[in-house]
Order: structure tokens, then sequence, then C-alpha cells
């Protein structure tokens, strides 16, 4: 049936972006759990479609930002957005639908409790190489499975927008089904930090090579733990890996402390200076083969989807089928969580 504002009940908040907050939510008449993206935003058009609104203000850069759209192009966009609900794959998160209630847009998705990377990201230091490699996995396949099943790329692809749960699946969110809404947006909305490839901030054409881009950007960050724009220096990082060079231990006060560039000088260091990369000493050779081969500047040079999923790095992850490890390791990332939780409980409200 369809979703309603007044059969859901919120549960807790789950995080906010520019787009929106995302709540984890009860569906009454089904008892099963969802996330919920609310998007505010201030000019309903009542001859948009939903998809249209939140998708559209997923990407404006403020609030209730307006932007005049051709009826024409309005008409293409809502075609192209009935993709998202003959998506149907493992690893890209399940979508329930949308609705519009006290003029904001709702959208409902499956609820990934493990959370998104860049949340697990602040509770480890990094994440470790054989839990990457799988990441990679489910990243490029469902990168293929878009490109496959309905001819488009994600747009967007940033640890933020891949989830986890503890039942060790890895998926995608977020993904821009709409390649005329994005094209009639100001495309280059950027943050603090920028996934996306040198073409792209350029304002050349791009496409599905800019993904790749943002995967091994995204990858190298993880493995680092930190933002890796500007890069750090051999020295500091053999002190990241010093202090525990499996990253297991919880992130303490500062790590990933680094200088942070005004985006317009981070989007020149993308685009003129030589790209990230994984120090050899950390990482094993095919991985930093993979990564080098995500992070080329040029299109012509980096890899497409086809070699990277011929890739060593790949393969390697890419035989096992069960999510076994990476269960164990959002187990292992939550149950610190909760002690750490539980401590600061004690402290605020220590008994006398
Ligand atoms: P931006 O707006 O810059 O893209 P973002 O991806 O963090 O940043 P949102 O997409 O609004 O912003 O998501 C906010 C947070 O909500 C995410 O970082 C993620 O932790 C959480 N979240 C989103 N979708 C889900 C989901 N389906 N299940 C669990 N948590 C989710
Ligand atoms: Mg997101």
């Amino acid at each position: 049936g369809e979703l309603k504002h007044d059969d859901l009940v919120n549960i807790c908040e789950l995080g906010q972006g520019n787009g929106g907050i995302v709540w984890k939510i009860r569906h009454k008449l089904t008892d099963k759990i969802m996330a919920r993206k609310y998007c505010t935003f201030t000019n309903i058009d009542d001859h948009w479609c939903n998809w249209c609104q939140w998708f559209w203000n997923s990407l404006s850069p403020k609030k209730g930002i307006y932007l005049e759209i051709k009826p024409a192009v309005k008409n293409q966009i809502v075609r192209e957005l009935k993709v998202l609900d003959r998506c149907n794959s493992p690893y890209i998160v399940g979508f329930y639908g949308t609705f519009a209630a006290e003029g904001q847009i709702n959208i409902c998705m499956e609820y990934m409790d493990g959370g998104s990377l860049d949340l697990i990201l602040k509770k480890v230091m990094r994440i470790p190489e054989h839990i990457l490699g799988k990441i990679t996995v489910a990243v490029l396949r469902g990168l293929s499975y878009l490109r496959e099943h309905h001819r488009i790329m994600h747009r967007d692809i940033k640890p933020s927008n891949i989830l986890v749960n503890h039942q060790g699946e890895i998926k995608l969110c977020d993904f821009g089904v709409s390649a005329q809404l994005i094209d009639s947006t100001l495309q280059t909305f950027i943050g603090t930090r920028s996934y996306m490839s040198p073409e792209r901030l350029e304002g050349a054409h791009y496409g599905i090579m800019s993904d790749i881009w943002s995967l091994g950007l995204s990858l190298v960050e993880m493995a680092l733990g930190r933002y890796p724009i500007p890069p750090p220096s051999i020295e500091d990082i053999d002190r990241l890996f010093d202090v525990d060079p499996d990253g297991n231990q919880s992130r303490p006060e500062g790590y990933g402390c680094y200088k942070v560039l005004a985006i317009f000088e981070l989007m020149e260091w993308i685009v003129n200076e030589a790209p990230p990369s994984l120090p050899e000493k950390h990482f094993s050779p095919d991985f930093c083969d993979f990564i080098d081969r995500c992070l080329k500047k040029s299109t012509t040079e980096r890899a497409d989807l086809n070699t990277l999923l011929h890739h060593p790095f790949y393969k390697r992850y890419a035989t096992e089928s069960d999510n076994q490890d990476v269960s164990l390791w959002i187990e292992q990332v939550h149950q610190k969580d909760q002690s750490l939780t539980n401590d600061n409980d004690n402290n605020q409200y220590g008994r006398s």
C-alpha cells in the first residue's frame, strides 16, 4: 500500500546532510523499520512529482532555492526517476516510496543498521584493507548493476552514500537517477570536501569514469582515516600507522586533523596537482595499484569498470560469497561504540 505520514513513527535521528534529515522510523501497519529522508524546501509545485522535489532539494546549494525548469525537461525527469521503483540489487539500498507531508518531501528506504561509512570512520581510526576489499566489490557490482540494468551512473559516490548492516551487506544509496535534473542544476554543488573527478570540476563532459575517481578517493580516505587532499606527508602517515597498525582502536581526539583547504583551493588541487595514492609500506601492492588506476586524472588513462572487475584486488575479494567478515567487523565497531556510550552515561548520571 501507499506510505502515509500518519502510519509512520519516528524512532531516532540517523543523520543530517545538505539534502535534509534522515530518521529511523517504524511503519505501524507492517511493523517494518525504515529510514525516512525529510527534505525541507519552500516551493512545492503541484505538477512536480515527489521524486523530483526530493532530488532537486538534495542537489540545491541552499534549502529553498528554486530554479525554473521547463515542462518538457520536468517530464523527462519524471520518466528518469521511475528507475528507483525498479531497482532491485543486493548492492543498492531498497526503496519503499515517497510522499509529501507538512510541506516536506519524504523518501522511505531500507534501513541499514550499520550506518554509513563516514559515520563508521568517525568511530574507528581506519578501515582495514580486507574490509575495503569487500566494499570495493560491492561498489563495483552496484555500479555495474546501475549501468547494465538502468543505463545510469551513480554521480555521488562517497563514504556517506555507502551503507552497511549487521548481515555484512554493503549497499549504495543517493544515486542521481536523473541526468536531466542534475544538468539543469548547478552541477558542481560541493560541501567542504569533494569526491568529484577533475574533469567534472572543470565543467567538462563527464561520465561513469567520474564514479571510478570518486570510488578511488573514498577508498584512500577510508584506508588512511582522513580526507586525502592535501595529501599527508610520509612521516604523517607513518605516525598515523604507529598509533595502531590495524586501525581498530577508537579514534583519539584530533586524529585525522589536517589543513583544511578552502573549497576553491581544494578544487584547484584536485585539478592541478598529482592525485593522492596509498603508501606502499602499509598496503598490499594490488591495493596500491588499484587506487593508482582509479585516480588517474586523465579519463583515457583511468581504468574503466570492466578493467577493475578483472583487477587482482577485486578478484581477491570477489570469490568469497559470504559476508561474515564484514558482519563481524560491524559488530566489533558497534560494540566499541556501545561501551563508549555507556561510559558517557555513567559519567553524566553517575550514581551516588
Ligand atoms: P550530503 O547531503 O552531502 O550528500 P549525506 O549523504 O551525509 O551528505 P544524507 O544523504 O541526508 O546526507 O544522509 C544523512 C545521514 O543519514 C547519512 O550520513 C547516513 O549516516 C544516514 N542515512 C542515510 N540513509 C540511511 C539509511 N537508509 N539507513 C541508515 N542510515 C542512513
Ligand atoms: Mg547521502
